[in-house]
């Protein structure tokens, strides 16, 4: 099996029945698993010349944080509401399990610039859309959005296709 895909540890029933939840604290807490999805992350949009990377509460913080260090620029959070102190733009989104809405400063990026979005799992991509549409509100350009993780079967990556979406590991079914 896949290097990376043997580290994840699935949680059926998790929070809810008919969840396979993916946990990852099992890849992170793997110091060699942890350096190869950086590795790839990294590989992956190395040309893209990415000025911030947008990371989404709360896993996505991990993988956004130590790529934004590895390349040297700004780690952007999308936070649930109301942990951001500051002025802040909302959107709403529906999730594989309920609804939410995500928040980000309204200084966080600028005019023209080129962000990554990081999260560490793409699922019916509500979530990963709504990040797409702040960043875009704040003028920002997506050079693309990248997930340690990619469940094949809920199609997420149609409500995100006019970016570029890159997954280290797909599950084609539960
Ligand atoms: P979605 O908006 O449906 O693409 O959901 C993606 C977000 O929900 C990500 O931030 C994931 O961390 C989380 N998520 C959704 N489904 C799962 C799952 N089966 N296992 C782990 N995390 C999940």
């Amino acid at each position: 099996m896949d290097f990376l895909k043997e580290k994840i540890r699935n949680v059926p029933d998790f929070p809810k029945p008919g969840i396979g939840f993916k946990d990852i604290t099992t890849l992170i807490g793997d110091g060699k698993a942890l350096q190869e999805a950086i590795r790839q992350m990294r590989q992956l949009f190395e040309n893209d010349n990415v000025d911030a990377v947008l990371g989404i509460e709360s896993r996505g913080f991990i993988f956004a944080a130590i790529l934004a260090h590895e390349w040297g620029v700004g780690m952007v959070p999308v936070r649930k509401p109301g942990k951001l102190p500051y002025k802040k733009l909302c959107e709403n989104y529906e999730l594989e399990y309920g609804t939410d809405s995500l928040e980000i400063h309204v200084d966080a990026l600028k005019e023209g610039q080129n962000v990554l979005i990081v999260d560490d799992l793409l699922a019916t991509g509500g979530t990963v859309q709504a990040t797409a549409k702040l960043a875009e509100r704040l003028g920002a350009n997506v050079v693309g959005c990248c997930f340690l993780v990619e469940l094949d079967f809920l199609n997420g990556r149609e409500k995100i296709q006019e970016y570029r979406v890159e997954s280290l590991v797909h599950y084609s079914a539960e």
